[in-house]
């Protein structure tokens, strides 16, 4: 499996630091409003890596963050006259409801920066004792001077970056020792939250946040860490400063960043107010189909938002979703149970072949669906009244299996049969009989999210749909 790693512009084999482990980490939003779609491309395409390295075989340990202290968080509170707290948790709650929509797997931790803060005053202090940060009036500045690998990331050139800030320097506004270094920890401005530090009442600069984070939940040696390509610099820049400072040890191994998604060729931000929200979207479309056209193009290609990529999305799925849904009509009616003369029980591999080295370079999901068209093609022009149940049920399983791979859901919900509900009522009777209460409840909250309803008869246990 190959990855473009930002660190080197060049694709690489990966290989983990620990074998058969991914620790990876993706920055999360700023909660204070609801989420973007810009916002959902990095959440869409780094689960979907996430997703083919599980099916891979790794155990992956996925951390993402909500950075829930914040100028913005702080404005929007006082607006509304209400605490930072109540603006993050409204927004943390909205997001994973929008994730959930889009089918983002939960990630292994989502810590929260402001329950992190101890972390962070460790590693502050840690930088100040080795000479890489300074205080100044309560102030703590990282010392980038003092980083010999400052800028490895971004590849930018010190001189040209150092000319940029020179204005600020000149009018000596500016109390830091380079106008290059930035801020770990700030003092409280009036009405704002804050924690107290040996340097001030205040609170953490955002760049600390994600690499005490980062340490905490996964090391101080992680493989993956993505987000979006705007966060190279400074973002990411600063986080490899402090923790490969701090920690002395390599921070992340790849560095992983999606490009933009765009509205009219332009980058979709909050400040340009040229945004949809995914609340939005989810009003007109599944958002099955959202993920579906973030996912139609590769993660490091801008991808330009428009009502026609749209509309194509939607019926692109809607071919899959049809195949799988009259496979399942075919199933209802079919009649040999084994593979009969003349199918190929090897079908699937080609195409599943296809599909695993579009992803195993740098996750090429454009290709990949298009090997899982290639299967859906091939399924339609095979199965009929006469397939097999093998053939068809393989059909299915291999359609649905690639499908889960990209977290796309292929059955439609109402869909589940009658037979399969029949089925699990009946696995439910016998596991209550063994007493395995866990499994029973489980199948009941399974039948209740596909909107079956069940009722505890005298003649036995009944059900409808919802
Ligand atoms: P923010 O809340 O602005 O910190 O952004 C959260 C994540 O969304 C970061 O990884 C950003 O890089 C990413 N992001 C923001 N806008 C876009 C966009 N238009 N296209 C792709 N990614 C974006
Ligand atoms: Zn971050």
């Amino acid at each position: 499996m190959k990855i473009y790693n930002t660190l080197t512009r060049r694709k690489e084999e990966f290989v983990p630091i620990e074998e058969g482990k991914v620790r990876m980490y993706v920055c999360g939003p700023t909660v204070y409003n609801y989420i973007h779609i810009g916002n959902a491309r990095p959440m869409i395409v780094f689960d979907t890596a996430r997703r083919y390295m599980e099916y891979k075989g790794y155990k992956v340990n996925y951390v993402s963050n909500f950075t829930d202290v914040d100028d913005k968080i702080i404005k929007k509170a006082n607006e509304e006259g209400v605490t930072s707290e109540e603006i993050s948790n409204r927004y943390i709650e909205e997001c994973k409801k929008d994730m959930d929509g889009m089918n983002i797997k939960p990630a292994t931790y989502n810590p929260l920066a402001t329950k992190e803060i101890d972390g962070m005053l460790d590693m502050i202090k840690v930088l100040i004792e080795k000479g890489y940060a300074y205080e100044k009036n309560g102030t703590v500045y990282y010392r980038t001077a003092k980083f010999k690998d400052y800028g490895k990331l971004s590849k930018k050139n010190m001189d040209e970056l150092q000319a940029g800030h020179r204005s600020i320097l000149v009018t000596g506004d500016d109390e830091k020792e380079d106008p290059m270094d930035f801020v770990l920890w700030k003092p409280k401005k009036e009405g704002e939250p804050f924690w107290p530090s040996d340097y001030s009442d205040g609170r953490p600069g955002w760049h600390i946040e994600c690499s005490v984070m980062a340490k905490k939940y996964l090391g101080d040696e992680i493989d993956i860490h993505a987000g979006g390509e705007d966060l190279i610099f400074p973002h990411h820049e600063n986080e490899i400063a402090q923790s490969e400072a701090a920690n002395g040890v390599q921070f992340s191994k790849y560095w992983m960043h999606n490009a933009f998604l765009n509205i009219d060729n332009h980058k979709m931000s909050k400040s340009l107010g040229n945004f949809k929200t995914v609340r939005e979207i989810s009003e007109k479309y599944d958002l099955q189909v959202l993920r579906f056209f973030m996912l139609s193009a590769h993660y490091r290609s801008p991808l330009n938002f428009s009502a026609d990529l749209m509309e194509s999305s939607k019926a692109g799925l809607a071919r899959i979703i049809t195949a799988v849904d009259n496979l399942n009509h075919l199933l209802e009616n079919a009649k040999e149970d084994e593979f009969k003369a003349g199918e190929d029980a090897d079908f699937a591999k080609a195409y599943v072949a296809k599909f695993e080295e579009a992803m195993d370079d740098d996750f090429n999901t454009a290709d990949a669906i298009s090997a899982v068209f290639e299967l859906v093609k091939y399924v339609n022009s095979n199965a009929n009244e006469n397939s097999s149940k093998a053939f068809l049920n393989a059909a299915k399983e291999e359609i649905t299996k690639l499908c889960d791979i990209l977290g796309i859901i292929v059955t439609k919900e109402a869909e589940i049969l009658d037979e399969e509900i029949d089925n699990l009522i009946k696995e439910r009777q016998q596991a209550r009989k063994d007493k395995n209460f866990a499994r029973a409840d489980e199948i009941r909250d399974l039948l209740a999210d596909k909107g079956i309803i069940l009722e505890d008869t005298r003649e036995g246990v009944k059900w409808h749909r919802k």
